[in-house]
C-alpha cells in the first residue's frame, strides 16, 4: 500500500457534505447529509451518493422485456437515487452467462435500450450499463477464460482464449460501450470483480498464461488495462466509465491488496472515472452478502483503495439502510477491528438489493421517514436465488419488484371496510397494500404482538435485522392510518358481523408435532432429565435447551435453530472482528485473496442434527445461502444424520434406527462414541443418543380462526393467504405475494 493518498485529493470528499443536499425536510434539515449531497464523477454531476447497484433481474435476456425493465428501473430512479446500474450484459457471445443471453452490440439492441433510458432519465437518475463477460462462468460450452480451467460452480469447463481473442474480446468491450453511449446511457461499468472473466485474468489462481498476458502481476493486469483504454477511446468525453474493482478477492491464489492497488492506479490512468467495489468471487468460501454478514463488512476494504485513488470510490455489500450508508461515507463506520474509521472509507454507496426491497428509499431518508424503509433483509430467497434458478428476480419483502407492469396496486374504486385477522407478515403486507389503494383496514392480531414467524426469526443468530421489517411496515401502517388490535382473537363471521365488507385471513401457521412415543410426555415435561421442546418454545425463550440436544427435521427452521444453539448471542449481532475471525478474513495487505485460516467460535454445546430423508441435510435451503448455513453448523461441530426413524423418547434419550447399509450414518454415530448393536432383522440398527433435550422443527400445519370452513368460492369476501391457506413449503415469499396480490384485487 503507498502512502500518496491518506488525505483526501480534489474530487474526494472529506466527510463534511459538498454543495446542497438534494433532498431534505421541511426545516432543510437531513441526517444523512453527506449521503444527499451532489457528488461530481469524471464530467457528470450525481445528484447524490446512492447508487443502485447491479443485480441480474431475468428481465435483460429479451427485448421483450424491455417495457418491464423500463419500469423497473424508472421506478427506482423516481426514488431518488443518482444511478441505476443495470443487470450485466456480455460483450460478446462467449461471454454470455447462460446460453439465452444477447450481447450488446447491435444498433437494434441500442434503439430498445433508449426506452429504459428515456424512463431513468425521466426519473431523473442516471442510467449506467453494465458490461460483464462470464469468462469461466459462463454457464455453456462456449465458456473462454485466461486459462484453460473449469469453475467450481460450472459444470462447463472454460478454454483459454487465444490472443487473437483477447484482442478481439477488447475491441468488443469498446464497440458495446458505443452502442451503450447511443442507448443513451450516461456510463459503463466494467465488471471486473466476483471471479468473472476480467477477474480471471487478473489472479494467478487463474491465469497460468506464459505469454504477455500472464506471468506478473503487470501482464496479468494487462486486459483490463486495454479494456478501458479501448473504451475511452470509443465513447464521448462525459461519458463515465465505472470500473467495479475487487478490493478483496476472498479465494486462495486471489490478488493481493498490493496487486488492487497497482491495478487500480493503472487504470486511472487509463480512464476510469469511478471505481466501484466487488467483493469477493461466486466461489469463494466466505459469505459476502447473507443475512450472517454484518452490516458494511467490506468499507474498510473500499477504504484502502479510496486512500489510494484520486477518483470517487464506491462502498457495496450490506449497506441496506441510510444510517450506515452515512457512516460508512463520514467515516463513523467499523474498521473492521471494532473501532470506528479514521475518514470516510467512500465516496458514494452502491445497494442493489436495498432499492429491489424499497425504490422509495432515498426519498424516505430525504423526508425524514427512514424509519418507514423497508429493509432488505439479506435473505436472497427471492432475488438471487431466483437469478441462479433462471426465475425472474423479485423481492420477499416487496413482491411488485420486477413485478411493477403486472402487481399495480391501482387506487380502489371504492372505500371498503376490510378487516385483516393475523398480524403476521402475510397480514401485515396485506394491510399496507389494502391501505395504499384506499382501503379502510384494521388488523387483528390475537397475542399481544404482531409479527408471527418473524418475530421468532428475528432472534436467530444472523436474523436479528428481521426486527427492521418488522417495526418498519408498522410505522408505515401508522402513517396509512391502519387500526392494529393486539390481545384481540376474531373470526370471520365475527368481523362480518361487525360490518367489515372483506376479511383477509392470515392467522399463519404452529409446529407441526410428530406422532412416535415420548413425544407428548417430553412435551408436558414428564419424562425424567429430557425434555421435548417445540422451535417456538426454544427461540421465544419459553423453554431452554441443555448441553447435548438433538434436533428433529432438518428444513429451514431446523438449520436455524442449530445456528441458535451453536452460536446463541441473545439477540446481539455478530461483531464485525469476530465475523472475520470466523471466516478467516484478513487485513493483510500483502495475503494473496485476504483469506487466513478461519477460527471459529467454541460451540455452547453439542447438536446432532437428524431427518428421516436419506438426502444429505439442507439440501432444500436456498441456493445462494444454503451453503453458509450448512458452513456454520458445521464449524459448530453439529453432527448430521439423515435416513433415521424415531423410535421412543425415554430418560435415556432419543431413540433412533438407521439403515445398516448407510455408512455416512454409521460413521457419525461412531464420531459421537456411540456403541453399536448388530443389526435387526429389517437391517436395522437402534441407536440410543443421550440427549437432554429434542428440539421439534418438523414443519408447521395452517391455523384457522373459528370451525367454519371459508375456503368454498361461495365465499367471495373472505380470502385466506400464507400459511393459513397452505402450511406445506410455507415460507415468507410466498405469504407476502399471495397477501399482495389478493390486496390487489379487493
Ligand atoms: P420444512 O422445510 O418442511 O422442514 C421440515 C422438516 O421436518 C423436514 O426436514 C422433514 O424431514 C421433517 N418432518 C416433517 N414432518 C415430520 C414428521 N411428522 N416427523 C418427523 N419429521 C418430520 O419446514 P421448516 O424447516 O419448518 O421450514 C418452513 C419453511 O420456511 C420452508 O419453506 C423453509 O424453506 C422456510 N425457511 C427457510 C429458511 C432458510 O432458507 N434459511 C429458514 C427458515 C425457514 P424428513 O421428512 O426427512 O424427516
Ligand atoms: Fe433483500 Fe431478500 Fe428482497 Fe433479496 S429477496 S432484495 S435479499 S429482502
Amino acid at each position: 500500500m503507498t502512502d500518496s493518498a491518506s488525505s483526501p485529493t480534489a474530487s474526494q470528499p472529506t466527510s463534511a457534505p459538498l454543495g446542497t443536499p438534494s433532498f431534505s425536510d421541511a426545516n432543510g434539515h437531513s441526517d444523512y447529509a453527506t449521503m444527499l449531497s451532489p457528488i461530481t464523477v469524471g464530467k457528470r454531476e450525481f445528484r447524490n451518493r446512492v447508487i443502485m447497484g447491479s443485480m441480474h433481474t431475468g428481465l435483460e435476456d429479451s427485448l421483450d422485456d424491455i417495457p418491464k425493465l423500463a419500469a423497473y428501473f424508472k421506478e427506482r430512479a423516481e426514488g431518488g437515487v443518482a444511478a441505476v446500474v443495470t443487470g450485466g450484459y456480455p460483450p460478446t457471445m462467449e461471454g454470455n452467462l447462460t446460453p439465452f443471453g444477447q450481447p450488446f452490440n447491435t444498433p437494434e439492441i441500442a434503439e430498445a435500450h433508449k426506452e429504459v433510458t428515456q424512463a431513468v432519465h425521466e426519473g431523473g437518475a442516471l442510467a449506467i450499463l453494465q458490461l460483464l463477460h462470464s469468462g469461466r462462468y459462463g454457464y455453456h460450452p462456449m465458456a473462454l477464460s485466461a486459462s484453460d480451467s473449469q469453475s467450481p460452480i460450472s459444470p462447463f469447463p472454460a478454454r483459454a482464449m487465444t490472443v487473437e481473442e483477447i484482442e478481439t474480446t477488447i475491441a468488443a468491450y469498446a464497440t458495446a460501450a458505443k452502442y451503450a453511449a447511443e442507448a443513451g446511457y450516461d456510463g459503463v461499468q466494467v465488471m471486473g470483480s466476483e471471479g468473472y472473466l476480467i477477474n480471471q485474468f487478473l489472479a494467478a489462481r487463474t491465469n497460468q498464461r506464459t505469454d504477455d498476458w500472464g506471468g506478473s502481476a503487470e501482464n496479468r493486469q494487462r486486459f483490463p488495462i486495454e479494456i478501458i483504454k479501448a473504451i475511452r477511446a470509443a465513447v464521448p468525453e462525459d461519458f463515465v466509465i465505472d470500473y467495479r474493482i475487487s478490493v478483496l478477492d476472498l479465494v486462495e491464489g486471489g490478488q493481493t491488496q498490493e496487486e488492487i492497488l497497482q491495478l487500480a492506479t493503472q487504470l486511472e490512468a487509463a480512464g476510469v472515472d469511478l471505481f466501484s467495489s466487488g467483493i469477493g468471487w461466486h466461489e469463494a468460501q466466505v459469505p459476502t452478502i447473507v443475512t450472517s454478514v454484518p452490516r458494511g463488512a467490506f468499507a474498510w476494504a473500499t477504504k484502502v483503495l479510496r486512500d489510494h485513488v484520486n477518483v470517487p470510490v464506491v462502498a457495496s455489500n450490506r449497506i441496506n439502510d441510510p444510517e450506515v450508508a452515512e457512516k460508512v461515507l463520514t467515516g463513523g463506520w467499523d474498521e473492521g477491528d471494532g473501532t470506528p474509521a479514521d475518514g470516510p472509507q467512500a465516496d458514494l454507496v452502491s445497494m442493489a438489493r436495498p432499492l429491489l426491497a424499497d425504490p422509495e428509499l432515498v426519498n424516505r431518508a430525504a423526508r425524514g421517514l427512514a424509519k418507514e424503509i423497508n429493509i432488505c433483509i439479506a435473505c436472497n430467497q427471492a432475488c438471487l436465488d431466483h437469478t441462479f434458478s433462471n426465475e425472474r428476480a423479485t423481492c420477499l419483502v416487496n413482491p411488485r419488484a420486477g413485478y411493477e407492469t403486472e402487481l399495480v396496486l391501482k387506487p380502489a374504486e371504492g372505500t371498503k371496510r376490510v378487516g385483516v385477522i393475523g398480524g403476521g407478515v402475510a397480514g401485515l403486507f396485506a394491510a399496507e397494500a389494502l391501505a395504499q389503494r384506499g382501503h379502510d383496514v384494521t388488523v387483528f392480531e390475537g397475542s399481544n404482538e404482531v409479527g408471527g414467524q418473524f418475530r421468532l426469526a428475528m432472534r436467530v443468530p444472523g436474523k436479528e435485522e428481521f426486527v427492521h421489517s418488522l417495526t418498519a411496515v408498522q410505522e408505515r401502517l401508522s402513517s396509512l392510518k391502519v387500526d392494529i388490535h393486539t390481545g384481540e382473537f376474531r373470526t370471520p363471521e365475527q368481523l362480518l358481523d361487525e360490518g367489515f365488507e372483506e376479511v383477509i385471513v392470515a392467522t399463519g401457521v404452529e409446529p407441526r408435532i410428530p406422532d412416535f412415543p415420548g413425544v407428548s410426555e417430553g412435551l408436558a415435561g414428564k419424562i425424567d432429565g429430557v425434555q421435548v421442546i417445540t422451535y417456538p418454545e426454544l427461540i421465544s425463550g419459553k423453554k431452554k435447551a441443555g448441553k447435548f440436544v438433538a434436533v428433529i427435521g432438518a428444513g429451514g427452521i431446523g438449520f436455524d435453530v442449530a445456528e441458535f444453539l451453536l452460536e446463541d448471542r441473545g439477540g446481539e449481532p455478530q461483531s464485525l472482528a469476530n465475523w472475520k475471525k470466523q471466516w478467516g478474513v484478513t487485513t493483510d495487505n500483502e495475503t494473496a485473496g485476504n483469506l487466513t485460516q478461519p477460527q471459529p467460535d467454541r460451540p455452547h454445546r453439542q447438536i446432532v442434527m437428524l431427518q428421516r430423508k436419506t438426502s444429505k441435510l439442507g439440501k432444500g435451503l436456498g441456493k445462494t445461502t444454503g451453503w453458509v448455513h450448512r458452513a456454520s453448523v458445521a464449524m459448530g461441530g453439529a453432527l448430521q444424520v439423515a435416513g433415521v426413524t424415531y423410535e421412543n423418547i425415554t430418560a435415556d434419550g432419543l431413540h433412533i434406527t438407521i439403515s445398516a447399509e448407510d455408512e455416512r450414518a454409521i460413521k457419525v454415530a461412531q464420531r459421537a462414541g456411540l456403541t453399536l448393536p448388530e443389526a435387526d432383522g429389517n437391517g436395522r440398527i437402534a441407536l440410543t443418543l443421550p440427549v437432554d433435550s429434542v428440539v421439534l422443527c418438523t414443519g408447521q400445519e395452517s391455523v384457522r380462526p373459528g370451525d367454519k370452513d371459508w375456503t368454498g368460492e361461495e365465499h367471495t369476501n373472505v380470502h385466506i393467504v400464507g400459511g393459513a391457506d397452505v402450511a406445506a413449503e410455507l415460507d415468507a415469499k410466498r405469504a407476502i405475494r399471495q397477501a399482495v396480490q389478493v390486496a390487489a384485487k379487493i
